[in-house]
C-alpha cells in the first residue's frame, strides 16, 4: 500500500508531513513517487495565505479522477486550511469525494481514521475537534537528513492583524524542556547534524509552563550538548527577543549565527495596525545589538507590502529599514486578506497593480543588499555542512554556512552530511560559489 503526501506552506507544516509520514508508515504504507500509484492521498494544507489555498483547491479537483478510476483510494486533508470556519460545509458540499478532514491539533487521530474509512468505504471522518492537543509521541519519518526540525512550541498569542494561525492553531503550547532535549540528544546520536527548533514565536517557549523555562534556557542546555552539530530556530517575534538568548548564541559555539527575525514594515503607523507591539527605532536598536554581540551574524526576515493603508510614504520607510538592517535575504510577499482577521475589514486595501510595484522595488532593494554582502565574502573560508549533491552540475554540492548563506561548491569527494571548509570563489547575488579546501 503506497502513501503519497502533499505538503503546501512554511517549515512547520513540512515537519507535520513527517509526523503524517510516520504514522502511515507505522500503519504498513510506503510512499511513492507519483499520485496516481498512492492508495491514500494527504494534503497538508496551509491558510496563511490566499495563493496557498487557491493552490490546493485547484490540486484537489485534479485528484477527483483518480478517485473515479480507483474507488478504493482514500482522500485525507489535514492542517491548518481545514480550521477555518466553513471549510468543513464548502469540502463536504464541492469535494465529496474527500474521505477524512482533520486539523492540526487532532492529526493523530489519522491512522484511526483510516482504519474506519477502510473498513467501510462510505463512512467519511471529518472531526473538528482541532485543538485536542498535539502529541510529541507520534512516529516520524524524516526525509532531510543531515537536517531535523523539533517543535519546541505550538500556536500563537500575538494576534497579528492580518494573521488567521492564532486563530486556526489556537493558543501558545510549550513541550517540556526535558522532553525537547532529549529530542535533540537522540537526533544527534542518530547522526543528524543540523536540527532546527520551530515555533510561531520560538521567543516565548517556557512561558506558559509556569516553571521559570525560558527559551535562552533551552538553548544554554542544547548548546552543552557534547559533539559537532548546528541548531538553527526560527521564527522569532522582535518583541519578545532578549537578550539572554542573543547571549546564549554568542556562548554556544553549536548555536548558529543565525536569526530570522521579521520586521514585516519598516513603517510605525502600518506596525501599529499590524498589532506588532513594537516600533522601527526599538527594531532597528535591536539590530544593532545584535550585530554588536555576534559578529558575522546573518539576519533574516519577512517583509510584507501592500498592507490596507500603506501609504508610499509607508512603503518607502520599509525600503529605507532593508537597507539599514542590511538583511542577508529576506522573503518579501504581498498582503493575502484572510477572512476573520482584523485586517480584513480594514479600510484602504491596496490595489493590486500598485502592490505589484511595492513587490519588485523591495525585492530590488533588497538583492542589492544581498549582492554586496555576498561580494564581502568572495574569497573568505567558511564552514559549510553539506546537504545534498547539485543535480545540475557534476561533483558539486550545497549546504549552508553557519550564518545561514547557500553555498554550492565543488569537491572531489561526496561530503554530503559533514562539515567541510569551503573557500568562496564567486558570488551570484543570493548564491555563492566555491570549492571544498579541507575536509572537517
Ligand atoms: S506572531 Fe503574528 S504573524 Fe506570527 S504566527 Fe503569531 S500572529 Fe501570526
Amino acid at each position: 500500500m503506497n502513501y503519497y503526501i502533499n505538503t503546501y506552506g512554511c517549515q512547520m507544516n513540512i515537519h507535520e508531513s513527517e509526523k503524517i509520514a510516520g504514522m502511515l508508515e507505522d500503519m504498513g504504507y510506503i510512499p511513492c513517487a507519483e499520485e496516481k500509484d498512492a492508495d491514500i492521498i494527504v494534503f497538508n494544507t496551509c491558510c496563511i495565505r490566499e495563493t496557498a489555498e487557491q493552490k490546493i483547491y485547484g490540486h484537489m479537483g485534479t485528484t477527483k479522477k483518480l478517485k473515479q478510476n480507483n474507488k478504493d483510494l482514500i482522500i485525507a486533508m489535514c492542517g491548518c486550511m481545514t480550521q477555518q470556519e466553513g471549510i468543513q460545509s464548502t469540502i463536504k458540499s464541492k469535494y465529496p469525494y474527500i474521505d477524512i478532514v482533520l486539523g492540526t491539533g487532532n492529526i493523530s487521530m489519522l491512522p484511526q481514521a483510516v482504519n474506519r474509512v477502510r473498513a467501510n468505504r462510505k463512512d467519511k471522518v471529518f472531526d473538528e475537534n482541532y485543538l485536542k492537543g498535539t502529541e510529541d509521541s507520534m512516529p516520524l519519518a524524516r526525509t532531510s537528513a543531515p537536517n531535523a526540525w523539533v517543535n519546541i512550541i505550538y500556536g500563537c498569542n500575538n494576534f497579528c492583524s492580518y494573521c488567521i494561525v492564532p486563530h486556526v492553531r489556537g493558543r501558545e503550547h510549550s513541550r517540556k524542556m526535558s522532553d525537547v532535549v532529549s529530542e535533540v540528544k537522540s537526533l544527534i546520536a542518530q547522526g543528524y547534524k543540523e536540527i532546527t527548533l520551530l515555533g510561531q514565536n520560538v521567543n516565548s517557549y517556557g512561558h506558559d509552563l509556569n516553571d521559570g523555562t525560558t527559551f535562552a534556557g533551552l538553548l544554554n542546555e542544547i548548546g552543552a550538548i557534547p559533539g559537532k552539530f548546528r541548531i538553527r530556530f526560527m521564527s522569532s517575534h522582535p518583541k519578545d527577543l532578549t537578550d539572554d538568548v542573543i547571549a546564549a548564541i554568542a556562548n554556544n559555539k553549536n548555536i548558529c549565527n543565525n536569526i530570522h527575525l521579521p520586521v514585516q514594515s519598516g513603517s510605525d503607523d502600518v506596525l501599529r495596525r499590524m498589532n506588532r507591539r513594537y516600533t522601527r527605532q526599538r527594531y532597528l536598536e535591536q539590530i544593532k545589538k545584535i550585530r554588536s554581540m555576534l559578529p558575522d551574524v546573518g539576519i533574516t526576515t519577512d517583509i510584507m507590502v501592500g498592507f490596507p493603508g500603506e501609504t508610499e510614504q509607508d512603503f518607502q520607510d520599509t525600503l529605507d529599514l532593508v537597507r539599514q538592517a542590511e538583511y542577508s535575504s529576506a522573503f518579501c510577499f504581498i498582503y493575502s486578506r484572510r477572512k476573520g482577521t482584523p485586517a480584513y475589514s480594514m479600510e484602504g486595501q491596496v490595489p493590486y497593480p500598485e502592490k505589484q510595484r511595492r513587490i519588485q522595488l523591495l525585492l530590488k532593494t533588497q538583492n542589492e543588499v544581498t549582492k554586496r554582502l555576498s561580494a564581502e565574502m568572495v574569497g573568505k573560508v567558511y564552514e559549510v555542512l553539506a546537504e545534498d549533491a547539485n543535480p545540475k552540475y557534476p561533483d558539486t554540492y550545497c549546504g549552508r554556512t553557519e550564518n545561514g548563506r547557500l553555498v554550492n561548491f565543488r569537491c572531489d569527494f561526496n561530503p554530503v552530511g559533514q562539515f567541510v571548509d569551503v573557500l568562496i570563489e564567486q558570488a551570484r547575488s543570493a548564491t555563492l560559489w566555491g570549492r571544498a579546501v579541507k575536509e572537517d
